[in-house]
C-alpha cells in the first residue's frame, strides 16, 4: 500500500510584542487563497529580551518567513548583518525576514507599503506630494522605513518630531546627505506653528488607544493627516485631526495590507492585488465596529 502525504503548507508569522492586535494573519491567508497557495501564517509573540532566540528557533524549525512588527525592526536588521536589500540597510530597520537557500534575509516593506497608500489618498484629493511640507511624527522601525519613499516623492520639506530628539536627530543626518528636500528635526511643540501638508503619525502611541500630546493648530491648512495605527473605529490621532481641521484623514490599513502585498511576493514569487483585500478588510472592521456587544 502506497501512502500519499498532503505536503505540509510552508509556515510564515508576523513577531512582535505586542502582537495579538496584528491583522496580518488575515491578510496573508486572503492573499493566499487568492494565489490559490496552501500557507500557515501566525502571530508570534517575543519576549522583549527573547527576539533572536524566537527567530532562530522558527527558522530552526522550517519557517519560510516573517513579519517583524515593534519594538524589534532594528534588532532585525542588526540581526541580518550583510543579508539585507539596499532599501532596507539605506532604512537601518528591517520589517520582513526571508528564507533564501539556507540563509534568513532582510527587507524592508514599510516605505512603498505607505507610499503606495498616501499615493492613492494623495490623487484622490488632487494633492501633489512634490512640493509639500510633510510632518513625520515618530523616529522608531516603522518611520524609518518611510523616509526615503517619502523623500523620492519630492516633497519641500521634511520634518521629523520624535519624544527622544536625539533619535528624530539621527534620522535627519541618515538622510540628509542625499535629499533635495529640507529634512530637519523638530520639537512636537513647535510644529503647529510651521504649518504642515501632510501629518503622518508613526509612533506606537496608538496602540494603547492614544496619542501624543499635540500642539494647537497642528492641523490648520493639514491636507492629509494619516496615522499609521489601525483599527475598527477612528483612532484618536484620527480624532484630533480630523477636529483640528485636516481634510482628509486615514488610518494606516492600507499601508499595512500593501507592506503585507510586498511581503508576500519577496515570500512566494507572485504579488497578490491589495485592493480586494483591502476592501475586505475594511468591510468586517466596519461591520465589527456596528455589531452590539
Ligand atoms: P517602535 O517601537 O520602533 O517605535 C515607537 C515610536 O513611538 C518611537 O518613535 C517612540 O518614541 C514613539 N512613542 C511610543 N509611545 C509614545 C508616546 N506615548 N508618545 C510619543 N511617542 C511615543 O515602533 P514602530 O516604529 O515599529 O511602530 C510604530 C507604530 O506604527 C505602531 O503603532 C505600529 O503598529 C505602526 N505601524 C503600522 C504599520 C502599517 O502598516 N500600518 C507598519 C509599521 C508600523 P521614543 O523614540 O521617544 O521612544
Amino acid at each position: 500500500m502506497s501512502l500519499v502525504h498532503a505536503a505540509m503548507p510552508d509556515r510564515y508569522g508576523v513577531i512582535g510584542n505586542p502582537v495579538a492586535h496584528s491583522l496580518s494573519p488575515v491578510i496573508h491567508a486572503a492573499f493566499a487563497r487568492q494565489a490559490g497557495d496552501a500557507i500557515d501564517y501566525a502571530r508570534i509573540l517575543a519576549p522583549l529580551d527573547g527576539f533572536v532566540a524566537t527567530i532562530c528557533a522558527f527558522f530552526d524549525a522550517g519557517g519560510r518567513g516573517l513579519n517583524v512588527t515593534l519594538p524589534f525592526k532594528l534588532e532585525a536588521f542588526a540581526w541580518c548583518g550583510e543579508q539585507v536589500s539596499a532599501r532596507a540597510r539605506r532604512a537601518g530597520a528591517v520589517n520582513v525576514l526571508a528564507m533564501r537557500g539556507d540563509a534568513v534575509h532582510g527587507d524592508n516593506t514599510d516605505g512603498i507599503g505607505l507610499a503606495t497608500d498616501l499615493l492613492r489618498i494623495a490623487r484622490s484629493t488632487g494633492l501633489s506630494i512634490e512640493g509639500a511640507r510633510v510632518l513625520l511624527i515618530g523616529a522608531g522601525g516603522a518611520a524609518r522605513g518611510v523616509v526615503e519613499p517619502l523623500l523620492a516623492m519630492g516633497p519641500e520639506r521634511l520634518a521629523i518630531a520624535n519624544r527622544d530628539v536625539a533619535k528624530a536627530d539621527e534620522l535627519v543626518r541618515m538622510f540628509a546627505h542625499d535629499a533635495s528636500t529640507r529634512i530637519d528635526a523638530i520639537s512636537l511643540a513647535d510644529a503647529g506653528a510651521d504649518g504642515f501638508d501632510i501629518v503622518i503619525h508613526a509612533t506606537s502611541a496608538g496602540l494603547a488607544n492614544a496619542a501624543p500630546a499635540l500642539p494647537q493648530g497642528l492641523f490648520k491648512g493639514t491636507r492629509i493627516a494619516y496615522d499609521m495605527t489601525y483599527g475598527a473605529a477612528p483612532t484618536p490621532f484620527m480624532r484630533l485631526a480630523h477636529e483640528g481641521g485636516a481634510a482628509v484623514v486615514s488610518d494606516g490599513l492600507g499601508m499595512l495590507v500593501e507592506q503585507a502585498a510586498e511581503s508576500f511576493a519577496i515570500w512566494r514569487g507572485h504579488r497578490p492585488d491589495a485592493a480586494p483585500v483591502l476592501a475586505s478588510l475594511r468591510q468586517s472592521l466596519n461591520a465589527s465596529l456596528n455589531t452590539p456587544r
